[in-house]
């Protein structure tokens, strides 16, 4: 019944706890390997784990920091067995998708990277430092570019709010290592990623937030805003869920809701007024033969 009811929020948009804890897990991975990387920087990584990782300090890394985290957990993805799409033309897509939400997110100083991760699953994914996964079989299951444009949106608001730096941080503290971790470090860290990755659990906050930042994104940059509880809507119907599951699953309506009532009384955008503008991405025939029919 547990297993049941973390199913449903699992497929919703993003970090869901399967490939959450494989991140966490590349996290700790990627603390423990990344030693190599030590140009300028606010907080030498070399400091990080020889001195010893200060708990406080992963709120505080430089952007360049964060990307250099977020390329080496990409390294570790690769090596962990994820496999990325090779359809240039699919990649090509994605990447515009992502391209015209960056000027929109609040860190749109990262160099945002997209990828197509070839697995059948419906899920997206973010780490840190710009790095956004969608998988193709969210991609085969959208039914219009704006549908697609919505989850991306989401998981760059993971990485506009540094969730993912937060719950690292968070996952420390309750350990007790806010101080240095000295002699013991490797040990400590690996104790981290085994954590995460049994029993961290899914933050409805994170969630929330994701998918207010993901709306303002892709109202701010002219794609209908209904594509994105509509294809949260989708994927509860599509996930074999009867009345009595979603009944408990409470944030799921709850983060619906929350999405309904911010398009209600937000602000507009040009699809307000026409939805069927080419801009506003619900035209299910050309992300047809753009994307679906790829994949
Ligand atoms: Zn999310």
């Amino acid at each position: 019944m547990i297993r049941n009811s973390l199913r449903v929020p699992q497929k919703l948009f993003s970090v869901h706890r399967r490939w959450l804890n494989r991140v966490m897990a590349f996290v700790a991975i990627a603390l423990l390997t990344c030693t190599a990387i030590t140009s300028a920087q606010a907080i030498p990584l070399g400091d990080l784990l020889f001195r010893g990782v200060q708990a406080g300090q992963l709120s505080n890394l430089s952007d360049q920091q964060e990307m250099q985290i977020g390329a080496q957990m990409h390294q570790n993805l690769l090596s962990q067995g994820v496999r990325l799409s090779s359809d240039s033309g699919l990649n090509r897509y994605v990447t515009g998708i992502g391209q015209r939400l960056v000027p929109f997110n609040r860190r749109a100083r990262l160099p945002y990277n997209f990828f197509v991760v070839q697995d059948k699953n419906v899920n997206a994914f973010a780490t840190m430092g710009g790095y956004v996964y969608v998988t193709t079989g969210l991609l085969s299951t959208a039914d219009n570019e704006a549908q697609v444009a919505s989850v991306i949106a989401h998981e760059m608001g993971h990485i506009e709010a540094k969730h993912l730096l937060g719950q690292m941080r968070q996952s420390m503290l309750a350990q007790g290592l806010a101080s240095a971790l000295l002699g013991e470090r490797r040990k400590q860290l690996a104790s981290i990623g085994v954590d995460l990755l049994v029993r961290r659990p899914l933050s409805r906050t994170d969630e929330y937030q994701a998918d207010q930042v993901g709306l303002r994104t892709i109202r701010d940059a002219n794609y209908a805003t209904s594509a994105m509880p509509a294809f949260m809507r989708k994927l509860l119907r599509g996930s074999g869920g009867s009345p009595t599951i979603l009944s408990t699953h409470p944030a799921v309506p709850d983060r619906l809701r929350a999405l309904d009532n911010a398009i209600r009384s937000g602000p507009t955008n040009r699809c307000d007024q026409n939805d069927r503008l080419a801009a506003c991405g619900l035209d299910e025939g050309a992300y047809q033969s753009a994307a679906r029919q790829r994949v």
